[in-house]
């Protein structure tokens, strides 16, 4: 089925026959500087004239980053005429707490909210459930639906979440998250085409009908990537490793090759169906901008700030 298009589509001529209907979302993360602010809204600026159905700002661990990350939402959906949602987690947070930050992005006229159950700020601790907490992401996506109509958009796992039983008691648990109000999933990143397709048939044979949003992580720097796989139980293939070495004093070239392996597995989603692409920005522009447009995405001249 899906899979043999997709292998069809690969023998097509490189990227020209996408129609530009490809759709897209940025991620980034709370600076923690004035310096890494302004490369944020230097980012920003870049990929707004893109027009992405959202961008995104996540939530630190344990809520380190409550400030930051409202702060954040709350200048673009000020400053710009982008969609903000905002990351919200229940680690170490009463359910009281939670749902007064979340009043505030109401407020502040933020309507998405990015819902998941986090992870302990020490590395390796286990999630525990406080008593007034929420115990995980589908509790939170309730609780959030009955306090305002959030749009919300939660966690999949296309190589499986690393604490659950096994792959089905995975994606139950991302069913339950929809049930329970959630509009669409965002993937952690994964670095194969067929793992997604895979994950994305056995979601559809459970009954979850919603869409399944792959999240794409250009890699350029292999050793970063390998400690965030770690964590989050994403393999990192040996022919990525191997595409790197040698490239530590050239970053330019190190850049391209990143480009390129992204954009050839967006071609491979895109000839597989997908059309909505998210994409963890790391806060930078340049190689998610690159990819895009090799996805047939194009400027717009809209206007990308609120005029004042
Ligand atoms: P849940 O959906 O609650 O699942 C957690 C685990 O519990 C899974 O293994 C699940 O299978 C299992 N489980 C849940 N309920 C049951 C049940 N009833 N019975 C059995 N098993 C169950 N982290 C941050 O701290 N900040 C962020 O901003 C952030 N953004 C993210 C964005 C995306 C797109 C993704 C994919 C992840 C993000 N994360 C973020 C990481 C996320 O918090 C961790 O992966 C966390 O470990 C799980 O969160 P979740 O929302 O998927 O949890």
């Amino acid at each position: 089925g899906q899979l043999e298009e997709a292998r069809r589509a690969l023998d097509a001529p490189l990227f020209a026959d996408l129609a530009g209907d490809a759709q897209v979302s940025f991620e980034f993360f709370p600076p923690k500087t004035e310096k890494m602010e302004e490369t944020l809204w230097d980012s920003i600026q870049a990929l707004a004239p893109l027009c992405p159905r959202f961008v995104s700002v996540t939530y630190g661990a344990g809520g380190s980053t409550r400030e930051r990350t409202h702060a954040t939402v709350a200048r673009i959906q000020r400053e710009t005429l982008l969609s903000a949602a905002a990351h919200l987690t229940c680690v170490e947070a009463t359910k009281d707490e939670i749902l007064a930050v979340a009043d505030e992005y109401w407020a502040a006229g933020v309507r998405h909210i990015v819902a998941l159950r986090g992870d302990p700020p020490t590395a390796g601790a286990k999630f525990v459930a406080r008593p007034d907490g929420y115990a995980g992401a589908a509790d939170l996506v309730a609780g959030l639906r009955a306090r305002h109509p959030f749009e919300i958009s939660v966690a999949a796992y296309p190589e499986c979440h690393p604490e659950a039983a096994d792959a089905a008691a995975d994606i139950d648990n991302l069913k339950r998250k929809l049930d329970a109000g959630a509009t669409r999933a965002i993937t952690q990143f994964f670095f194969s085409p067929e793992t997604f397709f895979r994950f994305r048939d056995a979601a559809a044979k459970a009954g979850v009908d919603r869409e399944i949003v792959p999240g794409i992580l250009p890699v350029s720097n292999v050793a970063q990537t390998r400690r965030m796989a770690g964590m989050c139980g994403t393999e990192i293939p040996d022919w990525m490793g191997r595409l790197f070495e040698g490239l530590d004093d050239h970053p330019g070239a190190r850049a391209l090759v990143a480009a390129t392996i992204a954009a050839e597995m967006c071609r491979k989603l895109y000839a597989g169906g997908v059309r909505h692409f998210h994409f963890y920005t790391l806060n930078r522009a340049e190689l998610s901008f690159a990819i895009c447009h090799l996805l047939g995405l194009r400027a717009k001249a809209v206007a990308g700030e609120k005029a004042a």
